[in-house]
C-alpha cells in the first residue's frame, strides 16, 4: 500500500528511531509499504520515519526500480566503516523539489539484518553510499539541510518556508 510521505518540518523527521526487536508480519507490511511508496515517488531510498513510523528500518533502489537485482531491505543498519569523500547534489522525498551539493563518504560498510533477522554486510560506493548515508541519518533524526553550511541551510529553510506560505509545499 502507498502512504503518504511526512515532509520537512513535521517533528517525525527529527525523532531517534527505535531499534527493530520484533521480526514480525507488520515488519514486513511496513518494509512493502515503504518499496511501494518510494517506487511511486519515485525515489531511490526512504526510511521508516518518513512514512511517520519511528522504527530503524530503511529501503533503498539506486535504480528507482527500473533494473532487477538492487532493491535492498535494512533493518538496524549502521554505518561500521567509510572512507573517503564525495560531494553531490542530493534530494529527499520528505523536502521534495529541493536539492542541494552535500559531503558524504564515497564507500562505506553497512551492517544490518533482513526482514528475518538474519544479520548481513553490504558494501556501497559513489550513489549508493550516498544513499545508505542519507537513509541511516534519517534514523538519528538527521535531515540533508542539516550538513548543509548555515547559510546555505537558512536560505533552503526560507525558500521552504516561501512555498509553505503560498500553499505549495
Ligand atoms: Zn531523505
Amino acid at each position: 500500500m502507498i502512504r503518504p510521505i511526512v515532509k520537512y518540518p513535521a517533528p517525525e523527521l527529527e525523532e531517534i528511531c527505535i531499534p527493530v526487536s520484533d521480526f514480525n508480519s507488520d515488519l514486513k507490511e511496513l518494509a512493502g509499504d515503504m518499496l511501494e511508496t518510494m517506487y511511486s515517488a519515485p525515489g531511490i531510498g526512504l526510511a521508516a520515519p518518513q512514512l511517520g513510523v519511528n522504527v530503524r528500518l530503511i529501503v533503498v533502489d539506486v535504480t528507482a526500480g527500473q533494473e532487477d537485482g538492487y532493491q535492498l531491505v535494512l533493518v538496524n543498519p549502521e554505518v561500521a566503516e567509510h572512507s573517503g569523500r564525495q560531494k553531490e547534489e542530493e534530494g529527499c522525498l520528505s523536502i521534495p523539489g529541493i536539492t542541494a551539493a552535500v559531503e558524504r563518504p564515497d564507500w562505506v560498510r553497512v551492517k544490518a539484518q533482513d526482514l528475518e533477522g538474519n544479520e548481513f554486510e553490504i558494501e556501497g560506493n559513489e550513489l549508493l553510499a550516498r544513499v545508505l548515508c542519507h537513509e541511516i541519518d534519517h534514523l538519528e533524526g538527521i535531515l540533508y539541510l542539516d550538513k548543509l553550511s548555515p547559510l546555505r541551510r537558512d536560505l533552503l529553510k526560507r525558500k521552504i518556508k516561501k512555498l509553505i506560505r503560498a500553499g505549495e509545499w
